[in-house]
């Protein structure tokens, strides 16, 4: 079965498609971007053809998804063999706790949930309508970044904020990169042979976005992305947590409008407002040679990323694992090792040669906690969901009467 994983933002479209027939094999992924402007363009990269990049006019979403399709039907695995297509959706609300096939229903409900997501959910919901209409009769399954995080306890999710918000408004903390958590939470108990629901696990994903979340039970109990992207650690350009007070002071006091306050916070915070370079190798590299400001934002980087940790142990009222993933967790054994150094408190002890060589377990063999580094895979979650909902469906569907 042939699964094409779509990311469809607001001007670019990313895909990738899996052969999930007796294995898991990617067979081409690549993007269409800059989508709109005059300079748009089509990539493409399979392990049997290398890259392919051409430069074609992509007025909007239609005409880049009919690029994309055109594209794989010259390829070696052609549109016609696409027999379903998973979506990635940033925003399922309350109303999805996993993934599921979409329908007239599932399309309503998510045009309702764009209102909690407007900067995503509107370009991930034209991505399945375009889907819809240019492989008439192939499947489409949504695939939520929040559907995890709605195991998390009210006690988790509640902001002190007065309940109607809540009640009325939906005003609460979703949580997002459920995909890439669960994927490396689950890899890392079959890396330990353990069940994950017997797991006390702490998952790190440090990427541009970055969040952590504690899993028990094989759930997500906590976690600190919240009502938006923008809450818990400090990321490439977002603040993470702050005062509340201090976004309505922008407002009020300096004068920025709401919009001019909400990027600020999103696209000029973070690493780039502390020492003025977003990327993590770069802030590395000053901090390197000396520049005060970019070890300053490594150590609020660290230091936010420890209170987490911290935190999540006791929720979890204990620790078997520490999870990172994503491009700073997975490459940066400096950052590593940096984050891990207080908890030698909790018998966790770092071995330092394991973890510049990247492995999988970098902790000491008698270390009373595992440390872990897992690439993820979100786009593997996204097809496997999508094949096992499908394949699900595919019987009921033959098991009824006339079916
Ligand atoms: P996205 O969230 O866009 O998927 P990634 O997961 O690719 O992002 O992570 C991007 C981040 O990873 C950047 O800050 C980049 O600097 C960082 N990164 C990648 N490689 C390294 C490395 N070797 N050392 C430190 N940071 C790295």
């Amino acid at each position: 079965m042939n699964i094409l994983v779509v990311n469809s933002g607001s001007s670019s479209i990313k895909y990738q498609l899996f052969d999930m027939g007796g294995g898991e094999r990617l067979l081409v992924k690549g993007m269409a971007d800059r989508i709109g402007l005059e300079d748009s363009y089509i990539r493409s990269d399979s392990p049997s053809k290398g890259e392919d990049r051409r430069d074609m006019f992509l007025p909007d979403h239609h005409s880049a998804l009919k690029a994309v399709f055109d594209t794989l039907q010259q390829g070696a695995a052609g549109a016609k063999d696409i027999h379903g297509v998973g979506h990635r959706v940033v925003h399922g609300g309350e109303a999805f706790s996993a993934s599921v096939l979409i329908d007239a229903h599932v399309m309503e409900a998510l045009r309702q949930n764009a209102e909690l997501a407007p900067l995503h959910n509107p370009s991930n919901i034209l991505g399945v309508e375009v889907c819809r209409a240019l492989l008439p009769g192939v499947p489409n399954v949504a695939v939520f970044d929040t559907a995890l995080h709605q195991t998390m306890p009210p006690r988790a999710y509640l902001y002190g904020l007065p309940l109607e918000l809540y009640r009325n408004r939906g005003i609460r903390k979703y949580g997002f990169h459920g995909t890439s958590h669960i994927y490396v939470a689950q890899e890392a108990a079959q890396r330990l042979g353990r069940p994950l629901a017997e797991l006390k696990v702490i998952t790190c994903h440090l990427g541009n976005g970055c969040s952590i979340t504690a899993f028990t039970g094989g759930r997500s109990i906590d976690t600190s992305m919240g009502f938006t992207p923008l809450e818990g650690l400090v990321m490439g350009t977002r603040s993470g947590d702050l005062d509340p007070a201090v976004a309505l002071y922008l407002v009020k006091e300096l004068g920025l409008s709401a919009d001019e306050a909400e990027d600020l916070l999103n696209k000029e915070s973070g690493l780039q407002g502390l020492c003025g370079a977003r990327d993590m190798r770069d802030v590395i590299a000053r901090a390197q040679q000396g520049d005060e400001a970019a070890q300053t934002a490594i150590e609020v980087f660290v230091y936010r990323i420890q209170k987490y940790i911290g935190a999540y142990t006791a929720a979890l009222e204990g620790l078997d694992a520490v999870v990172f993933t994503a491009g700073i967790g997975e490459n940066s054994a400096y950052i590593r090792e940096k984050v891990l150094k207080p908890f030698v408190y909790l018998g966790l002890t770092v071995d330092g040669r394991r973890n510049e060589e990247g492995r999988t377990i970098f902790s000491r063999p008698d270390s009373s906690v595992y440390a872990m580094t897992i690439p993820t895979d979100e786009e593997l979650v996204i097809a496997r969901d999508t094949c096992e909902i499908i394949t699900r469906h595919t019987h009921t569907a033959s098991e009824r009467p006339g079916g």
